[in-house]
C-alpha cells in the first residue's frame, strides 16, 4: 500500500535524518515507527504526504508514485493526525471535522451529517461537543476530534505522528483502547510514530525500529521485535523487561495449560477425596455434566457425605483462551491464587499458573527475524 524504497533525505543543512530506507506497509495494516528522539521518524510521515520531498529515492501509494500526484490530491487520500490535534482553535469541533469534507465540495448536509457521525465514533456524542472549542474540550478530547477530522474523508491511509503522546496517562490507555476498536472496524492503513515502545507494541501489526540518522534496525511483528531483537541496539531500545512487555502480545494456549485433577458436580464427596488424594493435590477442579466450569473443591471440603455440589466454591476469575499473558498473570497476581481456570465459552480447557506463565513465554520466544539485509 505504502512502499518507500531507498529513501534518503538530507535537509538543507546537511542533516541526514533518513538513510536508504526500504519499508512497505501492508493493505490494512498498523506499522508503527518507533526510535529516540531524532531518529527521522516524523521526517518519514512527512514525506509521504509531500509535506517535505526526499533527497533521493521513491514512495509509492498503491502503485503510484507520490511525487507524481498532486500534493493537495496527494492529502485528501491520507489523513494526518499529529500531537496536539492540530485542530483550528478559532473553529467549533463540529467545523474543524468538517474541513477536508467542505474542501471536497460536499454540501453542508453531508459533510455535517459525517462530521457527527465521526464524533459518535470517537466517543463524544455530537450535541453536546459539536458546538464547542477546541480549548473547551480536554487534551484527549481534542485528540479525539483530531482522529475524527482525519478520518472525515474516509481515507484509506492515516499517518499519526505521537497521536496521544500530549495526554496524560490514563487518556492515553483509554485513547490507545478505543482507537483500536476504531482500526479494527475501519481497517485503514496506518503508519504510526511513536518513541514509546509500549504503545507500538499494544496497537501495531508490525513494528519498524529505527536509529538516529534514520537507519532502520529491525521491522517485524511485535512478539518478534520483543522476543527476538535484531541487535544490541533494538535490544537496548525494547528494554530490558521486553520478556515482561512480551506477555501483553502472547495468547493464552491451550498447549501450556496444566491439569489438575477434575471431579463432577454430581459426584459424591468420597469419590472427590479420592481423586484429590490420588493426584496428590489440595484441590479439584469441579465441571458439571457438559464440561463446563463450575468451580473448584479443595480436599478439606470433601470430608463427611453428601455431593460435590453441596460444597464446591466459585472461581473469583476466570481467563478466555483469547486473552492475554498478561491479563492472566495480573488475574493470579491480584487475587492471589497460584492458578486460573482457562475457558472457551463455558467449556473448561486447563488451568495457567505462574510456572506455566513463564514456560509459554519460553515457548514463544521467537527466532531472530526482519533484519533488514544490507
Ligand atoms: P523524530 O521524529 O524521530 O524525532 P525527526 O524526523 O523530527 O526525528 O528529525 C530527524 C533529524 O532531522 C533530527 O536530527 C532533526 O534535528 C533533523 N531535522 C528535522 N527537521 C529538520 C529541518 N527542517 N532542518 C534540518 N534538520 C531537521
Amino acid at each position: 500500500m505504502i512502499r518507500l524504497h531507498g529513501v534518503e533525505k538530507t535537509y538543507g543543512d546537511g542533516t541526514t535524518a533518513v538513510r536508504s530506507l526500504t519499508l512497505d506497509v501492508r493493505r490494512g495494516e498498523l506499522l508503527a515507527l518507533v526510535g529516540p528522539s531524532g531518529c527521522g521518524k516524523s521526517t518519514i510521515l512527512r514525506m509521504v504526504n509531500r509535506l517535505i520531498e526526499p533527497t533521493h529515492g521513491s514512495i509509492e501509494l498503491d502503485g503510484e508514485d507520490v511525487t507524481h500526484v498532486d500534493p493537495v490530491q496527494l492529502r485528501r487520500r491520507i489523513g494526518y493526525v499529529i500531537q496536539a490535534s492540530g485542530l483550528f482553535p478559532h473553529e467549533r469541533v463540529r467545523q474543524n471535522v468538517m474541513t477536508v469534507p467542505s474542501l471536497l465540495g460536499w454540501d453542508k448536509q453531508r459533510a455535517r451529517a459525517r462530521a457527527d457521525e465521526l464524533l459518535e465514533l470517537v466517543g463524544l456524542d455530537p450535541s453536546q461537543y459539536g458546538n464547542r472549542y477546541p480549548h473547551e474540550l480536554s487534551g484527549g478530547q481534542q485528540q479525539r476530534v483530531g482522529v475524527a477530522r482525519a478520518l472525515a474523508a474516509d481515507p484509506p491511509v492515516l499517518l499519526m505522528d505521537e497521536p496521544f503522546g500530549a495526554v496524560d496517562p490514563i487518556q492515553r490507555d483509554r485513547l490507545q483502547a478505543q482507537f483500536r476498536h476504531i482500526q479494527a472496524e475501519l481497517g485503514k492503513t496506518v503508519l504510526l510514530v511513536t518513541h514509546d515502545i509500549d504503545e507500538a507494541v499494544r496497537l501495531a501489526d508490525r513494528i519498524a525500529v529505527l536509529s538516529v540518522g534514520g537507519v532502520l534496525e529491525q521491522v517485524a511483528d511485535p512478539t518478534t521485535v520483543l522476543g527476538a531483537p535484531a541487535n544490541d541496539f533494538v535490544a537496548d531500545f525494547v528494554g530490558s523487561d521486553r520478556g515482561l512487555r512480551r506477555l501483553a502480545v502472547t495468547p493464552i494456549d491451550p498447549q501450556d495449560l496444566e491439569h489438575p485433577p477434575t471431579v463432577r458436580q454430581s459426584e459424591d464427596l468420597a469419590t472427590a477425596r479420592a481423586v484429590i488424594d490420588a493426584a496428590a493435590q489440595p484441590f479439584a477442579v469441579v465441571l458439571d455434566d457438559a464440561g463446563n466450569l463450575r468451580g473448584w473443591v479443595g480436599r478439606r471440603e470433601t470430608e463427611g457425605t453428601g455431593t460435590v455440589a453441596d460444597r464446591q466454591r466459585r472461581f473469583e476469575e476466570t481467563a478466555d483462551v483469547g486473552d492475554t499473558l498478561r491479563r492472566a498473570l495480573a488475574e493470579i497476581v491480584q487475587h492471589d491464587a497460584g492458578w486460573l481456570p482457562v475457558v472457551d465459552g463455558d467449556r473448561y480447557l486447563g488451568v495457567l499458573t505462574p510456572t506455566s506463565v513463564y514456560t509459554a513465554l519460553r515457548r514463544t520466544a521467537p527466532q531472530r527475524e526482519g533484519t533488514p539485509v544490507a
